[in-house]
């Protein structure tokens, strides 16, 4: 008999990755009528908190087309390989089998049915335990260390070994859930490399606390928020609302951008973010428009375009125009200035709300160090990364989950397909790679189920 805390596969995380890791591999062995100990460990005394909170509470499961162009970091191809084993019909069939209908909202991301992600959680936890595999939480793990062809896992909690390692830690967005980064030092210590520079993304902006756009908190709008490097040159746009906070900018637009504006800063490019506010026509046409109705004032014609009243006046104000005086009155410069603050509103925008605030995190171990049929290591034999820990970064709209699930199924696949994986005999203590013993066994606090 095994010792109780040894395990043929520990998956660390019990997040979206680590729990459609813990369902494929149960499934997989299921249906091969092999065995095998399958153990999910999370350092959180309550796993899934993101998947909670995600989609305002209802989950945004995935986006009904879902391909590679949603997503950055990795290659293109990369990102396609782990993709197309594992797409959205498969997504809908998963929570379907797992009793949670989706259904799918204008613009094309699928909820649950219920709005709840409650829902969606439960339902994996559950999937996961009926699949045969344990969950063992509060479970922290430090440190994983290969001994004698397996790998020791160490935390506060205790110790335990497995023959294979899923690295399901997610990356260091929303660290009071639990996903604070650890496991990319513990995949650094096991020899892979981390592609950076690691920034939030998918994360609100903060402005300048003089910005004018601060006291229209609450204020939202469709947008362009345009990426341009120092030379003025357009690194990368996104279309989508734009909300004004108090702090700054949110929304889907800002969201998408963030990621690019991190990442050129990180690297040192001076760049800054624009926004148009009128994104269905050029400047051009909008300069025509305006030629075409000299009678009426700015601040109507900025209504008419689709605007705010208070959002219309602040962009006439910030130009040096009255909203109220007729077009016909202002001279070329002032059109000119007006045409900028509503087409290419160059925010002063002096940073990010940080991790604590992101939805995701871009950086981490590149999909190059993974052999992309089993999301096995390259490096390390006998280890797996799948989810957010790996260098794969969505756009909002469901992208990320449809990644970890996807990620995770295959890696699940693979070692369930390995059947009872045969154990080194011997002096089964676990020992450090100098071969220091350190004797084993489950803390007291850590609650298996
Ligand atoms: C507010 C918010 C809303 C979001 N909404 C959506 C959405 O609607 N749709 C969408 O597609 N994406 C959304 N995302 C992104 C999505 O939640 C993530 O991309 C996804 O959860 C990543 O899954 P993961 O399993 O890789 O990592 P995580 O969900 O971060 O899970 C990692 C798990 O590992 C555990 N862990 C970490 N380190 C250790 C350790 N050392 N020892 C033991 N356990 C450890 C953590 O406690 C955690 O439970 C949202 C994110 C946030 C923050």
């Amino acid at each position: 008999m095994p010792d109780a805390d040894e395990f043929d596969v520990a998956i660390v995380g019990a997040g979206a990755a680590g729990l459609a890791t813990a369902i494929a591999a149960g499934r997989e062995v299921a249906r091969r009528g092999a065995s095998q100990r399958i153990v999910v460990v999370d350092g959180a005394g309550r796993p899934g908190r993101k998947i909670l909170v995600s989609g305002g509470g209802r989950c945004n499961v995935t986006h009904d087309v879902v391909d590679e162009t949603s997503f950055h970091g990795s290659t293109p191809a990369a990102i396609r390989k782990v993709l197309r084993r594992f797409g959205v019909e498969d997504a809908i069939a998963l929570f379907h089998g797992l009793g949670v209908e989706l259904v799918r909202e204008e613009g094309g991301k699928l909820f649950p049915a219920s709005g709840r992600a409650r829902d969606v959680l439960e339902a994996l936890l559950a999937g996961a335990r009926s699949a045969g595999a344990s969950l063992l939480h509060p479970f922290r793990v430090e440190s994983v260390v290969p001994v004698d062809g397996r790998f020791a896992l160490q935390g506060p909690q205790g110790r335990l070994r497995a023959t294979r390692v899923v690295l399901a830690t997610g990356g260091r967005s929303l660290p009071g859930t639990g996903s604070d980064g650890h496991g990319l030092e513990i995949a650094r210590t096991l020899g892979h490399s981390v592609a950076g520079p690691v920034v939030p993304a998918l994360v609100p902006l903060v402005l300048d606390a003089g910005c004018f756009l601060r006291e229209l908190a609450g204020i939202s709008a469709p947008a362009r928020v345009l990426v341009l490097g120092a030379s003025g040159r357009r690194l990368a746009s996104a279309e989508g609302s734009v909300l004004c906070t108090h702090f700054g900018l949110s929304g889907p637009a800002i969201l998408d951008a963030s990621r690019h504006l991190a990442m050129a800063r990180a690297a040192g490019d001076a760049c800054s973010l624009a926004v148009d506010w009128l994104p269905r026509r050029t400047a051009a046409e909008w300069e025509a428009a305006i030629l075409a109705r000299p009678g009426i004032g700015p601040g109507r014609f900025l209504r008419e375009a689709g605007l705010v009243e208070r959002l219309a006046d602040a962009l006439c104000r910030h130009a040096g125009v009255d909203p109220s005086r007729p077009m016909h009155d202002l001279p070329r410069e002032r059109r000119r200035a007006l045409l900028a603050s509503a087409t290419a509103l160059v925010v002063p925008v002096v940073g990010d709300r940080g991790f604590s605030h992101a939805e995701v995190t871009a950086g981490g171990v590149p999909l190059a160090e993974i052999r992309l049929e089993t999301m096995e290591s390259r490096l390390r034999p006998g280890l797996h990364l799948v989810g957010e820990i790996c260098d794969v970064d969505g756009r909002i709209g469901g992208y990320n989950f449809q990644w970890a699930w996807a990620s995770g199924h295959v890696a699940g696949i693979a070692l369930g397909g390995q059947g009872a994986i045969p154990r080194a005999t011997g002096d089964r203590r676990v020992a450090d790679d100098a071969g220091h013993g350190a004797g084993h066994g489950l803390g007291p606090r850590a609650k298996i189920s």
